[in-house]
C-alpha cells in the first residue's frame, strides 16, 4: 500500500505533465480497439508488457482471467464479467478480446489441487469447472509445462468459447467485426505467448510472430 500511494505521488511528480495532454483528451472519451481479459495477478500488468498506454485497452482482470458464460452470468456474482464484455463490444466497439492466462497461476493451481473449501473463491472458480476437461482434450499442449501451466493455457482457450455464448460478441462476430484471441504470459521469461490456431500452439510473440498476428488485423 505504501508503494502504491508513493508512485501515485511519483507519477503526478514525474509522468503527469508529460500525460497531461493525453489525460486531457481522454477525459472526453475513449476509443479503445481491445478488450483485454487477464488474471488479477499483481505480476500480470498489460500495460508494462505490452508497452500501452492510457486509452489502449479496455480491461477486465478476475482472479483466473475467467469469463463465464452468458447463462451463468445471469444467475451468480459473474454478472460483472458479462456487463464488460457487453460495455466493451457493443458500447465501445471494440474490435479485439484477448483473454491473457499466465503462468504459476493461482487460479490454475486452486483448480488442479480441487482445494474447493466451499467458500467465494470456490463458487468463483466454478465458473472454469470446464476448463480441467479441455485440458484432457489437449493432451499436446506444452507438454513440457508442468499441469497448472498448461491448465492456464487450455482455460484461456475455452473462455473463448465462454465469450461466444455472450450475445453481443456472438452478434459482432458474425459481422465480421470482432477478432478473439487467447494469450498466455509467462512470468519467468516475462514473455507473451499467442495461441496460433494454424499451428495448434502459443507461439513467443517475438518479432516474427508481432508480425503475423500484426498482418491479420
Ligand atoms: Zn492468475
Amino acid at each position: 500500500m505504501r508503494k502504491l500511494v508513493q508512485g501515485i505521488v511519483k507519477f503526478r511528480r514525474e509522468a503527469r505533465p508529460e500525460y497531461r495532454a493525453q489525460f486531457a483528451h481522454l477525459a472526453l472519451d475513449q476509443k479503445p480497439d481491445t478488450l483485454f481479459i487477464a488474471c488479477s495477478d499483481s505480476r500480470v500488468v498489460p500495460n508494462t508488457f505490452a508497452s500501452t498506454d492510457p486509452g489502449d485497452l479496455f480491461v477486465l482482470r478476475n482472479p483466473g482471467n475467467i469469463v463465464p458464460s452468458e447463462e451463468a452470468s445471469r444467475v451468480s456474482a459473474a454478472a460483472g464479467a458479462a456487463a464488460a464484455v457487453e460495455f466493451a463490444v457493443r458500447r465501445l466497439g471494440v474490435t479485439d478480446v484477448v483473454v491473457c492466462g499466465h503462468s504459476d497461476c493461482g487460479a490454475m493451481k486452486e483448480m488442479v489441487s480441487g482445494a474447493g473449501g466451499g467458500g467465494p473463491l470456490a463458487a468463483w472458480l466454478e465458473a472454469a469447472g470446464d476448463s480441467l476437461r479441455e485440458l484432457d482434450r489437449r493432451p499436446d499442449l506444452s507438454p513440457e509445462r508442468p499441469r497448472h501451466d498448461r491448465l492456464a493455457q487450455a482455460h484461456a482457450l475455452l473462455q473463448l468459447e465462454h465469450l461466444k455464448t455472450h450475445a453481443p460478441v456472438r452478434e459482432a462476430l458474425s459481422a465480421g467485426r470482432l477478432r478473439l484471441h487467447a494469450w498466455w504470459f509467462d512470468l519467468a521469461g516475462a514473455d507473451v505467448h499467442a495461441w496460433e490456431p494454424e499451428l495448434g500452439r502459443y507461439t513467443l510473440i517475438d518479432e516474427k510472430e508481432a508480425e503475423r498476428i500484426l498482418s491479420r488485423l
